[in-house]
C-alpha cells in the first residue's frame, strides 16, 4: 500500500460535554439567525432537527466555500426512502449572526435512533489507508463499505466525482456511542461535489 493511498482523516472522537452554539458538537445547539428560516422537511413536514456543528478553526480539513467558517449538519429524524433520516448541510458565515434563533423548533416526532447525546470533540488526526478504514465518526479518510460498495458517486447537477467527506458512526472506536443507529449499526455517509460542496450530497448509509 503506498504513500498515494493514504488520505488525511479526524476522528471526530466525541466525548459527552456542554458545547454552547459557539463550539463544534454533536447534537448541541446551532448557531442559527433568527432571520433565516429554520429547515422543514418537504416530505413529511417536520421541521429538522440539529445534529453537527463544525467551525473552521477547529477543522480547517473541511472544504469551506469561501466566506464561510462553520457548517451545519441537520436531519430529518424520520425514515426516508433511501432508509435513514434526511440530510441538510448548511454553511454559513459565523460573524454575520447577529440575532440568535429564540428556540430550535421541535419535531413532533421523531425517530429515537437519530437523535444523538450531546457532545463535544476530542479529534484525533492520521493519515488513512484503504485496508486499514476507521468506522468511527469522521472527517475525510475513507469511507467504511460494511454491507456494499464500494461505490463512485458523481455530482447530479455538474457530473464532477463526490468525495467522502463525513462519516456519522452508531460505533465509536472509543467506545463512547453518541446512541444514534444508522441502517444495521453502520455509518451514514455524506459524499460532497468536489467542485462545489454546495451542489446536491450524496447520503450512503452502509
Ligand atoms: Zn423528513
Ligand atoms: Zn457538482
Amino acid at each position: 500500500m503506498g504513500a498515494e493511498d493514504a488520505r488525511p482523516a479526524v476522528l471526530l472522537n466525541p466525548l459527552e460535554g456542554e458545547p454552547t452554539d459557539a463550539d463544534s458538537h454533536i447534537g448541541g445547539p446551532l448557531l442559527w439567525p433568527i432571520d433565516d428560516p429554520w429547515p422543514v422537511c418537504s416530505v413529511d413536514g417536520e421541521p429538522f432537527v440539529g445534529a453537527v456543528q463544525l467551525y473552521q478553526r477547529d477543522f480547517p480539513e473541511l472544504p469551506f466555500p469561501s466566506g464561510t467558517d462553520v457548517v451545519q449538519v441537520l436531519l430529518c429524524a424520520l425514515d426516508h426512502d433511501a432508509g435513514g433520516p434526511d440530510v441538510r448541510l448548511v454553511w454559513r458565515d459565523s460573524s454575520s449572526v447577529v440575532e440568535l434563533i429564540e428556540e430550535e423548533p421541535d419535531p413532533s416526532e421523531v425517530e429515537e435512533r437519530y437523535v444523538p447525546t450531546i457532545n463535544v470533540f476530542e479529534p484525533i488526526r492520521y493519515a488513512e489507508h484503504p485496508d486499514k478504514v476507521s468506522g468511527g465518526t469522521k472527517i475525510g479518510g475513507w469511507t467504511p463499505w460494511y454491507d456494499s460498495g464500494p461505490f463512485v458517486f458523481s455530482c447530479p447537477e455538474c457530473g464532477s466525482v463526490q468525495h467522502q467527506t463525513l462519516s456519522l458512526a452508531t460505533h465509536e472506536p472509543s467506545g463512547d456511542d453518541v446512541e444514534w443507529e444508522f441502517g444495521d449499526e453502520g455509518n451514514l455517509n455524506v459524499f460532497l461535489c468536489e467542485k462545489d460542496v454546495r451542489h446536491p450530497i450524496k447520503v450512503h448509509i452502509d
